[in-house]
């Protein structure tokens, strides 16, 4: 039996481990954590019994507290809340599924816990990667990825000479604007960005799909979770997300995992990793699939993925500014306060302002993600 916490467990990432955790034998459920959704906290509580509970919001909390009072769960809330699911001695796993970067705190304190991290939450890598990826080593705990791309090239690389590795060829499908240019992208509306094509996933990522903003983050991933450098991971358009991602070695051979576009597979295999079990989704039917396609990025339309490589060329605290100026920008466009290409007009701008600062310490990339939302709220005011 593994024990398991899972934070984000209403979310997209959160309700399809619970899947799982139903399908397989093996897996013991001892913590959600999640936002505010009180109903589906609820019916978690009671259909998987973990000894703690937490929302963030304290008015949420204490409407769970309230609502499973006959139960032995403990409610508790906020960053408190998350850190003390971070480190209970009860959890082997935990899986990081929140939305942004309140991810960090909590997935460093369970990895100083000897934890080991289902790591969906890409933010965490992508401002804070100095401190995790070190400290995971130090401390003997597996980074394993739940990102489907990163899931794909950690299969891809097992069993593999990593010495003879020469590039990782990282997939996206080009989201629901691919193909389009500047002008037609100037009046895309939240609707239509969430519309992607092959995915179902949580509203911020699915905007950052279409932006791009969310490839520029895993290849920043990739950066931390595979010790390679940025000229190391090309990114590669195939549209109909069957080969999740692949890699490349220095004799040329290229091996990639495939498969039907669904995120319980890379869940499973952190889950259980090294092992395979079985799954009864969907496979991929190869008479049926008429085409396999791939396209070069247009990175100068979709700026998300240039500024990504820019951030992390910098280095330091400038891939925190990106993504932190992103998140706010994604939260306004969901509002209908800002246009689809403000979103990369503020990134840009906050780029522009931040001064950076090198190997930042968690405190540093938290006050660089704060003055960035300011700047961000000045410059619109
Ligand atoms: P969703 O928006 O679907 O879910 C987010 C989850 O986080 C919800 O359970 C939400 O709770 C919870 N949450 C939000 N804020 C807080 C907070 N402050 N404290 C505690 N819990 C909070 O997101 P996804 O599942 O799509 O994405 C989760 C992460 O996984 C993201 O980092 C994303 O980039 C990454 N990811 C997602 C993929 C996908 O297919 N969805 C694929 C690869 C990576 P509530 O519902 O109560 O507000």
């Amino acid at each position: 039996m593994k024990n398991i916490a899972i934070l984000g467990s209403t979310g997209s990432i959160g309700t399809q481990t619970l899947e799982i955790v139903r399908e397989q034998d093996g897996l013991r459920v001892v913590a959600l954590a999640a936002g505010k959704n009180v109903g589906l906290m609820e019916k978690q509580i009671r259909e998987f019994h973990p000894l703690i509970a937490c929302m963030w919001d304290d008015k949420a909390a204490g409407e769970v507290k309230a609502a499973v009072a006959d139960t032995d769960t403990k409610v508790v809330c906020g960053m408190d809340g998350l850190l003390e699911i971070a480190v209970m001695p009860q959890a082997q796993i935990l899986v990081t599924a929140i939305v942004g970067m309140i991810g960090i705190r909590p997935t460093i304190a369970a990895i100083e816990s000897g934890k080991d991290i289902a790591l969906a939450n890409k933010e965490t890598l992508v401002t804070a990667g100095h401190i995790i990826m070190p400290l995971a080593k130090e401390k003997g705990v597996s980074i394993l990825p739940v990102d489907s791309e990163h899931s794909a090239i950690f299969q891809s690389l097992q069993g593999q000479d990593k010495e003879g590795l020469e590039k990782i060829l990282l997939t996206a499908s080009g989201g629901p604007f691919r193909g389009k240019k500047k002008a037609e992208l100037a009046n895309m509306t939240a609707a239509d960005a969430l519309k992607h094509p092959n995915w179902s996933m949580g509203r911020k990522i699915t905007i950052d799909s279409a932006s791009l903003v969310n490839k520029g983050l895993e290849v920043i991933e990739a950066k931390w979770l595979f010790g390679v450098g940025l000229e190391q991971i090309q990114v590669l358009i195939q549209p109909q997300s069957i080969l999740h991602s692949a890699v490349q070695f220095k004799d040329g051979a290229v091996i990639g995992q495939m498969g039907v576009p669904d995120m319980k597979l890379p869940i499973q295999y952190a889950l259980f990793y090294p092992k395979r079990l079985p799954m009864k989704e969907n496979r991929v039917d190869f008479y049926a699939l008429s085409e396999m396609t791939f396209e070069k990025p247009d990175m100068e339309t979709f700026e998300g993925l240039s500024m990504a490589y820019e951030a992390a060329r910098i280095g330091g605290s400038m891939p925190t500014v990106f993504n932190a100026a992103n998140e706010k920008a994604v939260a306004l466009f969901l509002d209908n306060k800002i246009k689809f290409l403000q979103i990369y007009e503020l990134i840009r701008a906050s780029m522009d302002n931040h001064k950076v600062v090198e190997n930042p310490s968690v405190e540093q990339i938290l006050s660089a993600e704060s003055e960035c939302y300011d700047y961000i709220l000045t410059k619109l005011a």
